[in-house]
């Protein structure tokens, strides 16, 4: 029989294959189909581009010409727009609200054939600062109540450019989900005086047998009630709400085992598209401490059907300790 798992954050059931799991073999990879044309985020197309916000290049260099490391400008089809002002207003049993936010890219590196997990140790901690830096930039900005950190990698996980990047858009809302979550996380410490991710990580610790790897400070486990095949979060091992205070040593840490854990799920899974996100409370409640931030990275093998879109339950045909071994025993070279 299957199991169904309760998260005890969201409240949330999902209902997970334990009789005839499902192995890696048993989806399927589609290629990442290479585009065509002119890449607007390799070197010598700078101009394809809005200009730089933030840039890691070589000093004498040129703002906005080649010889960048890492580059974040503004996304040239934005969601939302910083111009403008925030208006909301009732629309009979409507509410809305105008378009504003921000919307970056952060091109991870000039070379078009490198993937996230071919960073170097310094390239992939120049991602992390990077999102640091510009999280923490768009807090000077009042209207904007929540930021997200994000990354589609592959066409099915909704990337439209091949070229190895991730996003970040600033929101004049804090978003349902996060909402749940801080809820959720609340709850959970009025009954127990305890964080439930703390709890969490103590308990995967304990166990061992969900955890994927860790580090002095990090840790990646699949979750006991993960909704996604190979579900897999990373969370710092001490608590913290605020993603934006990592020190310098944390985000080494960090950097270092989201790329290992991005390795293990490209040699496993046969390179597979997903999507990563990183929860972290929001700007005017990140100095509380009732959250504990996270990153949560879903490798894209299922697809929402008829029972998830009715329901709110996921169907997971890889159970977390499955997914966990098989990751553990995938390749992984420093
Ligand atoms: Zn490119
Ligand atoms: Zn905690
Ligand atoms: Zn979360």
């Amino acid at each position: 029989m299957s199991e169904l798992r309760r998260d005890p954050i969201l409240g949330r059931w999902n209902i997970v294959a334990t009789d005839e799991p499902d192995g890696p073999a048993d989806f399927e990879v589609e290629a990442h189909a290479l585009g065509k044309g002119k890449c607007p985020f390799c070197y010598g197309n700078e101009s394809m581009t809005p200009p730089e916000i933030y840039v890691v290049r070589p000093p004498g260099s040129t703002a906005n010409g080649p010889g960048w490391q890492l580059r974040v400008v503004a996304n040239k089809f934005p969601a939302l727009q910083i111009e403008g002002p925030l208006e909301r207003r009732g629309l009979g049993v409507f509410d809305l609200c105008t378009g504003v936010g921000a919307h970056e890219v952060i091109i991870e590196t000039p070379d078009h054939q490198r993937q996230m997990a071919d960073l170097s140790p310094e390239e992939f901690q120049a991602v992390i600062t990077a999102f640091k830096v510009r999280s923490l930039d768009l807090r000077g900005d009042r209207r904007l109540k929540y930021a997200l950190l994000f990354k589609n990698f592959g066409l099915s996980a909704g990337a439209s450019l091949e070229h190895s990047h991730s996003q970040l858009i600033a929101l004049p809302i804090v978003p349902k989900r996060v909402q749940e979550e801080l809820k959720g996380a609340e709850r959970y410490m009025e009954f127990r005086d305890r964080c439930p991710y703390c709890d969490m990580v103590a308990q995967e610790l304990r166990e061992g047998e969900r955890v994927v790897c860790e580090n002095r400070a990090f840790i990646a486990f699949c979750p006991f009630m993960s909704s996604f095949p190979f579900e897999v979060w990373v969370l710092p091992k001490a608590h913290s709400a605020d993603f934006g205070k990592m020190t310098p040593e944390g985000i080494g840490d960090f950097s270092r085992l989201l790329k290992e854990t991005l390795v293990r799920m490209r040699a496993a899974l046969s390179d597979p598209a997903y999507n990563f996100l990183i929860h972290t409370a929001p700007i005017e409640a990140h100095e509380r401490e009732e959250y504990h931030w996270h990153l949560e990275l879903m490798p894209k093998l299922t697809k929402m059907a008829g029972f998830e879109w009715g329901t709110g339950f996921y169907i997971n045909p890889t159970p977390p300790e499955l997914a966990a071994n098989v990751l553990r025993d995938a390749p992984f070279h420093g």
